[in-house]
């Protein structure tokens, strides 16, 4: 089996709740979405996606995505997209790094193996639990009672777990505002939920501590990628009462390894587009799970095509260290394919269907903006 042609797609994506906050003063209100279509000599297709979360997120932009696609396809027609490994060194023997420009050629890969092979990508990423993936919302920073009527709408939703986003510099708040932030976001907390407090690097050590020593005792979350560096980070850490996540930090392979050699976290947010694809998602997963740390498969945001991926992946992490899964799909107002994945009784399962069992819809889509054969 050859890949025949790879097809280039674009589209927006309006978030669905109208701005989308973050530290540093980032506001977000459409994702830039790039998307693959990669078809065989057999006629089998598949599809992947990669969209950043706008352009300062992390060291990815969507223009980015897609002249990294046009720098790497034209070394993968010809070649078997089966041999997803092999295919990847390809990948990176065209082009160091962009791992976000990888994602959308390699998930397309993937789904291919699993049409290939008559099996979802679940099954072969190792095989599924079973068991309904919890899936947490996205709450973009705000005002205190604002957050939390935002949380208690999403827990109406079905969502068990909530990331809640702080970051204020002292100018619009500082430390005290997070924490009334985070206070009012766990107010109505239920039994089975958790909370991820997500600063994406908006804070020092400082304003981190002044934060944490402004809440009450005994409210029960992590604080995700605290602060921008591992300097920070690490100075943070021993001094830190709660749980630790790395997110932005946590990239590469080398990412992971470092962040496990310095014991600077006790768990990661494994995002696809983030990590390169489901090719080096599957080694992060396994690198994290050997080293006991808890995972959150995500996707920097994206349609349901991302999403799929996220489901996937997420679909074959033990319970156990399965913190939770992000249903990026309630962030945009468009969606690019059906996928039957419900969120239902606070979690989502991965269907069985062959590859990443997507419909896509060819007319959201239109035209590709450029192809190769
Ligand atoms: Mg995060």
């Amino acid at each position: 089996m050859r890949i025949r042609r790879i097809d280039l797609f674009q589209a927006d994506l309006p978030y669905s709740g109208g701005t989308y906050m973050l530290s540093g003063g980032r506001k977000f209100s459409v994702f830039d979405a790039t998307i693959v279509r990669m078809e065989t000599d057999t006629g089998l297709e598949g599809w992947g996606e990669s969209t950043p979360f706008g352009s300062n997120y992390i060291a990815a932009h969507a223009l980015g995505a897609r002249a990294g696609i046009a720098e790497i396809a034209p070394s993968l027609v010809g070649r078997d997209p089966r041999q997803v490994e092999r295919l990847y060194d390809v990948m990176d023997s065209a082009l160091a790094g962009h791992a976000h420009a990888k994602t959308a050629l390699d998930v397309a890969a993937w789904d291919i193996l699993g049409k290939a092979t008559d099996m979802p990508c679940w099954m072969l990423l190792g095989g599924t639990t079973a068991r309904r993936m919890p899936a947490i919302s996205s709450i973009h920073a705000g005002s205190p009672e604002d957050m939390r009527r935002r949380v208690a709408e999403h827990r109406a939703k079905g969502f068990l777990g909530h990331s809640v986003k702080v970051g204020a510099l002292d100018g619009e708040g500082g430390p005290a505002l997070d924490a009334a932030r985070i206070e009012a976001s766990l107010a109505d907390r239920q039994p089975d939920e958790f909370f991820l407090v997500d600063a994406n690097g908006g804070l020092t050590p400082e304003t981190a501590l002044r934060m944490l020593n402004l809440l009450p005792h005994g409210l029960d979350f992590v604080l995700e990628a605290p602060c921008a560096t591992w300097r920070e980070t690490l100075s943070l850490r021993p001094r830190c009462p709660v749980p630790i996540i790395l997110d932005e930090l946590m990239q590469t392979d080398e990412d992971l390894a470092q962040a496990i050699a310095l014991d600077a976290c006790d768990g990661i947010g494994l995002k696809i587009s983030k990590a390169g694809g489901l090719t080096p998602g599957r080694r992060q997963r396994d690198t994290a799970r050997a080293a006991g740390m808890t995972i959150s498969v995500q996707d920097t945001v994206g349609s349901t095509i991302a999403f799929a991926a996220v489901a996937h992946l997420g679909q074959t992490v033990p319970e156990k260290i399965l913190r939770c899964i992000l249903d990026c799909r309630d962030m945009v107002t468009k969606q690019l394919a059906e996928f039957d994945a419900p969120l239902v009784d606070g979690g989502v399962l991965a269907p069985a269907a062959p590859g990443l069992g997507l419909t896509v819809d060819r007319a959201a889509l239109g035209d590709p903006v450029a192809s190769w054969d």
